[in-house]
């Protein structure tokens, strides 16, 4: 009986088409970033879009943007390991929102890069989380937390704990964790548009990215630098024009 599904698994592999392993989008080797356009078709814009994220912040235009209106009063249900990044999942009900131009957005989950993907003047932070929202019509806003290393994060102390061995393996976690806890108190931003910074890197993302850092310990950096054996943070991609405002 054993054998018998082993065969038909190794059939089915060997009729899988071509595209499903070149899929396999990475950061580094054969499917590392500088490739992901060509990895499929439904990854093209990685190569070919013209507000394409992360980026170097460097000058930015006054528009005398008032501090991120942040509501967050739950916390995330699911963490997994997804080989890409440590992902926290908010339940579907969650009233976690951020507003932008008067429009509420709605967090969907929370992840991580180390280094961080955005850059500044280009330096590098330790790490950038990266907290996913979308409004009513589907579109996405992304705001940016950097960090630095330095005293311990106590909602990073609790998701880390949770972070599962095996990859694809998700947990549930005890909705008490504090997400503001993971929030700078100065909530002045740059502002710009971008994308996904992972395939299919789909353009129109609202990106904020809060310019107050926080900060993680040694150990918790190395944690996670552990966890995913290798940096996950894409290259930044050129401006073309785009406009940071702050
Ligand atoms: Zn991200």
């Amino acid at each position: 009986m054993k054998t018998t599904f082993g065969k038909a698994a190794i059939l089915a592999l060997s009729i899988m088409p071509i595209s499903v392993f070149a899929s396999h989008w990475s950061y580094e080797g054969e499917g590392s970033p500088e490739h992901w356009g060509a990895l499929s078709e439904e990854f093209k814009t990685c190569q070919t879009g013209m507000n394409q994220s992360p980026i170097n912040i460097d000058t930015a235009l006054a528009a005398h943007l008032s501090p991120l209106d942040v509501r967050y009063t739950d916390g995330p249900v699911t963490l997994i390991n997804n080989g890409h990044t440590v992902q926290a999942g908010l339940k579907s009900t969650t009233s976690d929102t951020v507003t932008i131009d008067g429009t509420p957005f709605t967090l969907q989950q929370v992840h991580f890069h180390a280094p961080s993907e955005n850059t500044v003047h280009g330096k590098h932070y330790a790490m950038e989380a990266h907290l996913v929202h979308k409004d009513a019509k589907g579109n996405t806003a992304v705001v940016a937390v950097m960090f630095d290393v330095g005293a311990e994060n106590a909602a990073l102390k609790a998701l880390w704990a949770a972070v599962p061995e095996k990859t694809e393996q998700e947990v549930s976690i005890p909705a008490q964790l504090d997400l503001n806890t993971l929030l700078p108190t100065d909530k002045h931003y740059w502002r710009f548009s971008g994308s996904l910074t992972t395939p299919p890197c789909s353009e129109g993302v609202t990106w904020i990215v809060l310019k107050q850092p926080m900060t993680l310990s040694e150990a918790q950096l190395k944690k996670f630098a552990q966890t995913m054996h290798h940096d996950n943070n894409r290259p930044t991609q050129p401006l073309n024009g785009r406009v940071v405002v702050e």
